[in-house]
């Protein structure tokens, strides 16, 4: 209260108590205590008086104005004309009262102070309207309201900025004009729907700006509504995602990229953690995706991988990238070798954030560049293998070679005893068949490795077979103390099937021979039995034996245990590659069971094909003879022993004679005085009476009887006796076919109709 009287003072705020208003006052006279009281009391209305001694109202009211402007100010005076009282108002007074008129005071404060409230919160309300206005002027995104027929009737500056058009180019303008044409009228349609209906459209448009460009936005569009709920306007909120598109597609073209390399992709975080990996990832390691994202990578390493070159790899790709090989596993556990690059994926300050790595399957290369290096080993091994055979092979010709020379030599020497003479052409048969035999084996070997070995099937008398290779090796048994023993298991008229023979005998030949070569005493025995549908043969020694590391080289061309050059025993190499190779051809199979120093035993099978019938024919063909037959003749083998009685039928089998067999020499003498017989094929060992006596006593009543001595090959006194008791020729054990049939067909004679020719 500005007031200089104190009645005027007390009658004032009794007017005021009167009308029920409750109050604290301060009451001033001076300038100073007035500004002071405005603004440490702080009124909520100033009554002021308008003539004061030291002041006056208006300065009052001048003074409200600056310092305090909010608050209602009322002029109490007891006089005032028309004029002043129009000033005051102007100046901004909210009422003024004549003291006359004092019972208005109450009803005046109240107004007064209910004016100054609803202007106050229409100044908040303002201030709020601005800072809206702002927040959409401001706005990063662009809006757009329309009213209700979808006129435009705001874009704030983000939209001018986005498409180019200003508020005013636009104000009143339909939407439409922003129409790519690239969004659909249905789309257009289900938005009008939505936003009509009160509900909000989300979606996205592709439209175009003033210049003509395509830009893509998404926008949200919902109805505004007045305190009734009717719809006044659409309010469009929409952000330009032309950008986020973009990098959208170039994300979508590098995911798509990585999926369809064909290289195992893997993105790990800092923790080796898995990101991300391709579907060639997955492929190869047999992994769904589910089951390695968020899993450490270790899932993919085998369980004992060391943890040093983890963190060396770890290192090395921090550094800037990684390549090496590694094996990992998949899923199944099994373990295979990977080529792998690392890499480190940064974000834009450097920070490394990921690790890529690109793992290529090197399981095949692996294989392949193995393959090349064991062919390398072996086409160096071969080369040493030739080397060690042609030496072998030169010793092998230069020894029968030697002896050959050397012999024929001593034979031209004048005045040498016939015995020595025979015992010289015997070294040199023997050198001659032992260099024929090593040329034989390198010619088969070439033939072999040729692809050129043929089958020549026909049928055989298994039996006749054993107990030929049986005879040829007894001599040579016997003189190094080794008992050869045969055993066949089928009947001789069961034992009939369909082979090679030639191949069979030299399989049979060369196993007896190596086990005859390896055994210096003791035993070799050697058979068959008939195992399904297979014959299984053996041949086993009590010889030196082979070690185990050497039982699958020892077929292998020119591989022997022995490799020393003072070695003990001949050979060249070659004779189990042919068996091998020719029992393969066969359809069969070889294998060995063997202990140093006690022995070897070798086994072989070949299919088991039991002959249907013989057909003289067959024969024919199966001796590689062509034989004039015109009558039957009857020959005698005095023979104690089976299997060489077995092997002289076999041979004489393809011609038309009936064999007769005597078990020594009194049997013999006494078939040949009880029936014609054509010529005698006589054993000189033999239990009862030996074959010299026996000849003598049949040539006493038999002279012109053809008779041929069967004599042992190293005893030449055996084959002089033979001649000496009346033989009229010798066959040596073994005796080969062609000797054989030659000797029959000399002494059946002409009339015995034999023409034998190749
Ligand atoms: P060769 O006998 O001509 O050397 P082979 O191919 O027949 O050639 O045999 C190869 C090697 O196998 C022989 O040199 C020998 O070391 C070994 N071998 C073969 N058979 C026997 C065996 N019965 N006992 C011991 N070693 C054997």
């Amino acid at each position: 209260m500005v007031e200089d009287l104190s009645s005027d003072a007390e009658l004032i705020k009794h007017e005021v108590k009167k009308s029920g208003i409750e109050f604290v006052e301060q009451i001033v006279e001076t300038r100073e205590d007035y500004i002071q009281a405005i603004q440490n009391f702080n009124p909520d209305i100033i009554l002021s008086d308008y003539s004061l001694p030291h002041f006056d109202g208006m300065q009052a009211l001048l003074i409200r104005k600056e310092v305090a402007p909010s608050t209602p100010f009322i002029l109490v005076t007891g006089t005032i004309n028309e004029e002043t009282a129009v000033e005051v108002m102007k100046a901004g007074a909210d009422d003024y009262l004549i003291k006359e008129h004092i019972s208005r005071l109450g009803e005046a404060i109240k107004t007064a102070i209910e004016k100054r409230e609803i202007i106050r919160l229409k100044n908040i309300a303002e201030e709020k309207v601005k800072i809206l206005l702002r927040a959409v002027e401001q706005n990063p995104v662009s809006i757009m309201i329309t009213n209700i027929k979808g006129d435009i009737e705001y874009v704030n500056p983000k939209f001018t900025q986005l498409t180019g058009y200003r508020l005013e180019e636009v104000l009143g303008k339909n939407p439409r004009l922003l129409k790519s044409g690239k969004t659909t009228a249905e789309e257009y349609k289900r938005l009008w729907e939505a936003i009509t209906s009160g509900s909000e459209w989300h979606g996205e448009f592709q439209n175009l700006k003033k210049n003509g460009e395509i830009y893509f936005e998404s926008a949200t569009i919902s109805p505004i509504t007045d305190e009734k709920g009717n719809i006044t306007n659409f309010v469009a909120v929409k952000e330009d995602i032309t950008e986020k598109k973009e990098i959208d597609k170039r994300v979508k073209l590098l995911a798509h990229s990585l999926e369809s390399i064909s290289d195992c992709v893997s993105i790990t975080d800092n923790g080796n953690i898995i990101l991300y990996v391709n579907e060639a990832f997955l492929q190869t390691y047999g992994y769904a995706e589910r089951e390695l994202i968020g899993k450490h990578i270790s899932i993919v390493r085998p369980p004992d991988m060391e943890v040093e070159p983890t963190r060396e790899i770890l290192q090395e790709t921090n550094k800037g990238g990684w390549r090496g090989e590694l094996v990992n596993r998949k899923k199944d556990g099994s373990l295979f070798p990977i080529l792998l690059s690392t890499s480190l994926i940064k974000d834009e300050n450097e920070n490394a954030i990921a690790f890529i790595g690109v793992a290529i399957d090197i399981t095949e290369r692996k294989k392949l560049l193995d393959d090349l290096v064991i062919a390398k080993e072996k086409a160096e091994e071969n080369d040493r293998l030739k080397t060690a055979f042609l030496h072998n092979i030169s010793h092998e010709i230069r020894t029968p070679m030697n002896a050959i020379v050397g012999f024929s030599e001593f034979l031209s020497e004048p005045g040498l005893p016939p015995e020595k003479q025979r015992h010289y052409v015997d070294i040199i048969i023997q050198s001659s068949n032992q260099l024929l035999s090593t040329i034989t084996d390198i010619i088969s070997i070439s033939t072999i490795e040729a692809g050129q070995e043929k089958i020549h099937e026909k049928e055989v008398n298994l039996n006749a077979v054993c107990n030929l290779v049986n005879e040829q090796f007894l001599a040579k048994a016997q003189s190094q103390d080794v008992n050869l023993l045969c055993k066949t298991t089928l009947a001789d008229n069961e034992a009939s099937i369909i082979t090679d023979e030639i191949k069979l005998n030299q399989i049979l030949t060369n196993l007896i021979g190596n086990a005859l070569k390896f055994t210096k005493q003791g035993r070799v025995d050697f058979g068959y039995a008939v195992k399904g549908d297979q014959l299984e043969f053996y041949v086993k020694d009590t010889g030196i034996g082979i070690p185990p590391e050497m039982h699958n080289e020892i077929f292998n061309c020119f591989r022997q245990v022995e490799t020393t050059t003072t070695r003990q025993y001949s050979g060249s190499g070659l004779g189990l590659s042919i068996s091998k190779a020719y029992i393969e051809l066969l359809g069969g199979k070889i294998w060995l069971t063997s202990e140093p120093e006690k022995g070897s035993a070798f086994y072989f099978t070949i299919p088991f094909k039991p002959a249907i019938s013989k057909s003289s024919a067959d024969m024919q063909s199966a001796l590689g003879l062509k034989i004039d037959q015109k009558k039957a003749r009857t020959f005698l083998i005095a023979e104690d022993q089976d299997s060489n009685f077995m092997v002289l039928k076999e041979l004489l089998s393809a011609l038309n004679v009936n064999i007769i067999r005597a078990l020594n020499g009194i049997e013999a003498i006494e078939i040949c005085k009880n029936q014609p017989i054509d010529l005698i094929l006589m054993d000189i060992k033999m239990p009862m009476m030996d074959g010299y006596e026996a000849t003598k006593r049949i040539k006493e009543f038999l002279p012109n009887i053809p008779i041929i001595a069967q004599t042992a090959y190293t005893m030449n006194e055996e084959k002089e006796r033979a001649l000496q008791a009346g033989c009229d020729n010798y066959l040596t054990k073994p005796f080969k076919k062609a000797d054989l049939l030659a000797l029959v067909n000399q002494y059946g004679g002409e009339d015995t109709n034999l023409k034998i020719a190749k």
